[in-house]
């Protein structure tokens, strides 16, 4: 491609200066590819996660074209799977939209009451774009006032996880109600047949773009330990001491564990605190901006997180879990190393989570380095590289590698005095990034 300049897209001069104040220099490579087909009016399919400026490369096209445009209709629809994603966009079209005059709200559910008044406020007086969750835009829509007979562009993003979440009723409900005649842009993460099924019902001879597909940004560093599920949080307390953190995100698939995490890593004396679908809105919000603002360093978070939310200079992910979608394994360890920095990455494997290794290196097309648990927290499991998904009966062999010599009594951080008196101990090689 031969545009690698901003300059190079013949963008407004407006948009230009919006685009230098957010810091971005140069495109990133799905920017390079997609902004002049999205220019030249293409319907485009493009296979590409958070983290690669994706958001961007369909966000300064259309906000060009608003920029030259009459601003009395809602030209843009932006479909999300969660609200943080929506609420995400939304502050990115705001840090352009401060030099190009587009207007545009978030549109999703679960917030205080007063929102839905300005939510429905904001449709009727046609602002320039909605980013929206497919559920609450369609309780708008049954209310009747949303009027979308001049859209011009409709945009799906992380259209594999809204499928996942059971939206495609949703978006094809609201997708009936827009003119024929638009652009429509889908981003995904990965591509399998429903989403294609999707694309071949919704666009109009699309354009493909696929940048290498679920392969985490080079600059994280990538790290695992194979545990037995009593040595992750001693293991925890290890590395929070061992690494230069910054800030951390702690993923867990069970809702259940987030609380007991966060528990944990305020005994071991670090400030933390939880994030998952049962919070409410004000909660979830409140716990996300006091991480962006650095009030605390450490968050635990379900997979809700791990797709889209865009917090600069995440030091550290910590997989206390190993994800049952390999997918949600990359979504995960995606929010460091943003933007070309660099980052690091380790995931906790206990002996039932093995099978699930294979799926996610293979995706990955590496080996993920298993690296010795330090001395002081006994034997861990062996590595076998043949493990296979446990029969779903209770698992028989649970108690056969227990460790049985370490006393059954709940997790207890350390104090300093035995940290001391461990010190002669040999650490694993956990050194920083
Ligand atoms: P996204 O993939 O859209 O979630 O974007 C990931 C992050 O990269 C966001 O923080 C964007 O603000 C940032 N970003 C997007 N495009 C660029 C660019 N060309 N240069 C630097 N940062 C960018």
């Amino acid at each position: 491609m031969s545009e690698e300049t901003f300059e190079a897209f013949n963008l407004h001069q407006d948009l230009l200066a919006g685009i230098q104040a957010m810091g971005y220099k140069t495109p990133t490579p799905i920017q390079v590819r997609a902004i002049p087909e999205i220019l030249a009016n293409k319907d485009l399919i493009a296979c590409a996660q958070t983290g690669t400026g994706k958001t961007a490369a369909y966000l300064l096209p259309l906000l060009d074209r608003i920029s030259h445009a009459n601003h009395d209709h809602t030209s843009t629809l932006v479909l999300v799977p969660t609200r943080e994603l929506a609420k995400q966009i939304d502050e990115q079209i705001e840090g352009f939209a401060y030099f190009v005059p587009a207007q545009s709200i978030a549109i999703y559910g679960g917030n205080k009451g007063d929102s839905w008044d300005a939510q429905k406020k904001a449709i009727t007086s046609g602002a320039d774009i909605i980013v929206a969750t497919p559920g609450r835009f369609i309780a708008h829509m049954n209310m009747g006032y949303v009027n979308l007979d001049k859209l011009e562009y409709l945009i799906l993003d992380e259209a594999d996880k809204m499928l996942d979440m059971g939206f495609m009723d949703d978006i094809m409900r609201i997708v009936r109600d827009l003119p024929q005649k638009r652009q429509t842009l889908l981003f995904s993460a990965t591509m399998p047949s429903k989403i294609r099924e999707l694309a071949r019902r919704i666009l109009q001879d699309p354009i493909e773009i696929s940048l290498a597909v679920s392969k985490p940004a080079e600059g994280i560093d990538q790290r695992s330990y194979i545990v037995y599920d009593k040595q992750k949080l001693p293991l925890l307390q290890h590395l929070i001491q061992e690494l230069d953190v910054q800030s951390m995100i702690i993923f867990t698939s069970r809702k259940s564990a987030v609380n007991d995490i966060v528990k944990a890593v305020r005994r071991m004396g670090h400030s933390a605190e939880g994030i998952m679908s049962d919070r409410t809105q004000e909660e979830r919000e409140a716990a996300m901006q006091g991480f962006r603002n650095k009030q605390f360093k450490i968050l635990v978070a379900t997979d809700i997180l791990s797709r889209g939310i865009d917090v600069d200079n995440i030091s550290h992910i910590i997989n206390f879990d190993v994800p049952h979608d390999a997918e949600d394994y990359v979504h995960r360890i995606g929010r460091t190393a943003r933007a070309s920095t660099t980052g690091t990455a380790i995931t906790f494997i206990s002996e039932k989570e093995q099978y699930r290794i294979k799926r996610i290196e293979q995706l990955i097309e590496k080996v993920l380095p298993k690296l010795p648990i330090p001395a002081d927290l006994g034997e861990g499991p062996a590595y076998d590289p043949t493990a296979r998904k446990p029969a779903s009966a209770p698992n028989r062999n649970k108690n056969r590698h227990s460790g049985s010599d370490r006393k059954k009594k709940p997790f207890q951080p350390r104090t300093n005095n035995q940290r001391e008196k461990d010190s002669s101990s040999p650490k694993p090689p956990v050194s920083g990034t």
